[in-house]
């Protein structure tokens, strides 16, 4: 492929400018297999990089740090051409050229092998947001989380991350309850599986108070500030809070006392330098037993690489439900 269609956001005096472009090879970042991209998918990361650039660690760069397709070509043994491929996280849409684009070129050490029990279109309706939300189960569930325990909170759950968690959650037992600033979306929200949606004023945290009533044996938090503080103050003895995110602020106040008399565990989890070997089981998870039941039916729709920049700008601003996947 000599010229293809890409998404390339630059600087601007104030932000960036986006367009759609033809380039080649040239244009992308170096990397050792070269893959005809079939889908990619819209995180928020992606509105960060393409809408104000605050995250772009160089320009021009290709934004979009999720992608699948097929293996054009490798100069590393472990691929050949015609292999089906996943690539994220790293520095994929963020300094490497990424996934808005007919054609990537990755390093091979970044590259998961498509697993059995996933087409590429589910890999990205998944993407980064799925993945998180697995990586999210997965430690809550190495911290004593189990059905029948107890309630657990997922907020900004109309969201990439919260929709696939509520959904991963639910179809394993979980009584989930989901925390939305958009209460239109009670059904959907009930049809991936929530028990209760409630509005994320709720769970906000308005007086400070380092503890309160106990309510969750669990929560995932893809929204981070007040809402974290909240939760950290209302987490049950032993209870545990999955932190992967910074939607809605990323400055956090509490005190010891939840630690020292609840005994609550604050987790951390990162995608991006997850390491290769657990990232692919973590995948093979994902095409197995937490394949969220609900993925084709209530999770995604599709935009084309015109669409972008409007869907860029619609994430930063709150207004996309569930995911969005990007087809070539
Ligand atoms: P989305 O934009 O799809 O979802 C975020 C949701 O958060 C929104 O849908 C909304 O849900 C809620 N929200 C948005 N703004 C606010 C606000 N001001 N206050 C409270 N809630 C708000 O993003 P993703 O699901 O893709 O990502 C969520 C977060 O997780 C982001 O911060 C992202 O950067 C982070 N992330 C981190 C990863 C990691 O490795 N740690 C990997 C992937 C994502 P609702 O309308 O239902 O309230």
């Amino acid at each position: 492929m000599e010229r293809f269609k890409a998404l390339v956001v630059d600087k601007a005096d104030e932000g960036t400018v986006m367009d759609i472009k033809e380039i080649g090879m040239d244009d992308l970042s170096e990397g050792e297999v070269t893959i005809k991209v079939a889908y990619s998918s819209v995180n928020y990361k992606d509105g960060m990089v393409g809408v104000t650039g605050s995250i772009a660690e160089t320009f021009p760069i290709v934004p979009g740090i999720d992608l699948a397709g097929t293996v054009i070509s490798s100069e590393d043994e472990r691929f050949q051409e015609g292999d089906e491929v996943i690539a994220t996280s790293y520095y994929i849409g963020t300094r490497h050229s990424g996934g808005f684009s007919e054609v990537a070129r990755i390093p091979a050490e970044w590259v998961v092998p498509l697993p059995e029990g996933l087409t590429l279109k589910e890999s990205m309706e998944l993407g980064t947001a799925g993945f998180t939300a697995a990586l999210c189960v997965k430690r809550l569930e190495e911290n004593g989380l189990e059905p029948g325990a107890g309630k657990v909170l997922v907020d900004g759950a109309s969201g990439g991350v919260g929709s696939l968690a509520i959904n991963m959650l639910a179809d394993k037992g979980y009584e989930v309850v989901a925390s939305t600033g958009r209460t239109e979306e009670a059904e959907y929200l009930k049809s991936l599986g929530a028990a209760k949606v409630i509005h994320r004023d709720e769970v906000t945290d308005t007086d400070g108070k380092s503890t309160r009533k106990r309510q969750w044996q669990a929560a995932i938090d893809p929204v981070g500030g007040k809402t974290l503080q909240y939760i950290l103050s209302s987490l049950d003895y032993g209870g545990s809070v999955a932190t992967c995110g910074l939607a809605g602020g990323i400055e956090v106040e509490t005190t010891v006392l939840p630690f020292i008399s609840r005994a609550i565990n604050w987790l951390g989890i990162d995608s991006v330098k997850y390491p290769m070997e657990p990232r692919i089981k973590v995948w093979e998870s994902l095409a197995g037993e937490l394949k969220p039941s609900a993925l084709e039916t209530h999770i995604s729709h599709e935009v084309s690489l015109e669409e972008l920049p409007d869907t860029l700008r619609d994430i930063l601003k709150g207004r996309v439900r569930g995911r969005i996947i990007v087809k070539f």
